[in-house]
Parts: C-alpha cells; structure tokens; sequence
C-alpha cells in the first residue's frame, strides 16, 4: 500500500467561480478521486487552510508520496513546513508538483534554480514521450494531446533532468520540458505540467494515467 498525500492550495477551486464550475469537488478532492480508484493507494488530502498547512512530523510518518498543486500562495507556505517537505524526499519521500507548483517553494528548495519558465498562453498541447520505456509512461500512447491547456514554453531555469519523460510541443513549435524526474537524496521528484485550473485536464485518462504512474515511481522503496 502506497501512502498519498494530495497537497492543494485550495484557493482558486474556492475563491474563482470558473474553477469552482470545472471542479465543484476542488482540484485536490478530484486527484485523489482518481488515485483512489487503485486499491493500492491510500489517498487523504491536505491544503493550505488546515492548520500547520496539513503536514507536520506526524502526517509525514505516514505518508510515502506528496503531490503538490499550488499558484497564487506560493509564499504564504511557511519555511518551516518547506524544511518539513525537502527532509521528507531527501530521506526517501516521493514528490509530485503539477502544473503552477513549477513555483513552490518545496520544488524550488529541492532543485535550486529559479524554476522559472514562459508562458504562451493556451492551446493544443501535444504530449511526446521521450523516455517510452519507462514506467511512467507504462500504458500509455508515446504522443497524447491536450485540446486546451496552458501552454509553458522554455526557458524552464531547472536543473537537467536525471530522466527526461515528457516534452511538450504547441502550433507556434515552441516546446517545454513537461516531465521531469529527478533523484534528491533518498528520494525521488516528478514534475509534470498539465493541470491549469480553468480547464478539466485532471479528468483525463492519459494524465490520470501519468500521474498514477508517477506515484508508483516516486514511492520509497519499501520491502
Ligand atoms: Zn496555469
């Protein structure tokens, strides 16, 4: 059984009536909908508004994989729980930013670079798989799309991926690195792009796919 803990920042699913209409459950409920489908996984979820921000020491005993999804309150996540985060992977713990948390402070902390990128505005994401092999890739096609979704393009100021997964192209032929794996200490650091929160890319077979793939890969090697 793999333990998952869903991070959101939970302020746009309640605060912005065009994210509420796309995900009336909120962004964090509807991953760990999906997840919850695997009867391997434990999901529970945390946000932004539960005291300590949901993680504290105990929490983290018991939680393999964190996936964090976060835009506008990056900075009102306090150091203390960012030195939490970074010691939970560096002893082994899985972590999964999606989409806006390119800039969270837990990501940036574990890469240590800007972790900026530009944006093109949105589009038709064409998903290529650079790395079929591997298995967070396992089941799916080696190019999917997105209709609509915003479009991240490079420069993306992160360190070079120990494993690049996912580029992703748009019409213009501008591209960007969508998945990203990386090894920080014991652990291990997935970032994927997919996931604007105006439209429905978290109800997507392919990136529910991904991501439960993601969890599997991260996840401490446990006997
Ligand atoms: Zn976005």
């Amino acid at each position: 059984m793999i333990r998952v803990l869903v991070w959101c920042e939970h302020y746009q699913d309640r605060e912005d009536e065009a994210v509420r209409a796309v995900y009336p459950e909120f962004m964090h409920n509807a991953i760990a909908g999906f997840l919850s489908e695997d009867a391997d996984l434990s999901v529970k979820t945390a946000t932004l508004f539960d005291e300590n921000c949901g993680i504290t020491d105990e929490i983290l005993a018991e939680t393999d994989v964190i996936i964090w999804w976060g835009h506008m309150l990056h900075h009102e996540v306090p150091d203390e729980i960012v030195d939490k985060v970074q010691e939970f992977v560096l002893n082994g713990g899985g972590f999964i930013p999606l989409h806006s948390a390119h800039f969270c402070k837990p990501f940036i902390r574990l890469m240590g670079t800007s972790c900026g990128l530009c944006v093109e505005g949105y589009g038709k994401h064409v998903i290529n798989c650079v790395r079929p092999a591997h298995p967070i890739n396992r089941g799916l096609p080696e190019v999917f799309e997105l209709p609509e979704e915003e479009k991240f393009t490079e420069f993306y100021d992160v360190p070079q991926p120990d494993e690049l997964i996912y580029i992703s192209g748009y019409e213009s032929g501008r591209v960007f690195r969508s998945g990203c794996a990386y090894h920080r200490g014991r652990g291990k650091v997935f970032y994927f792009q997919p996931g604007h929160e105006s439209f429905p890319i978290y109800r997507d077979a392919n990136i529910q796919k991904v991501i439960r793939n993601a969890v599997y890969w991260v996840a401490p090697n446990k006997d």
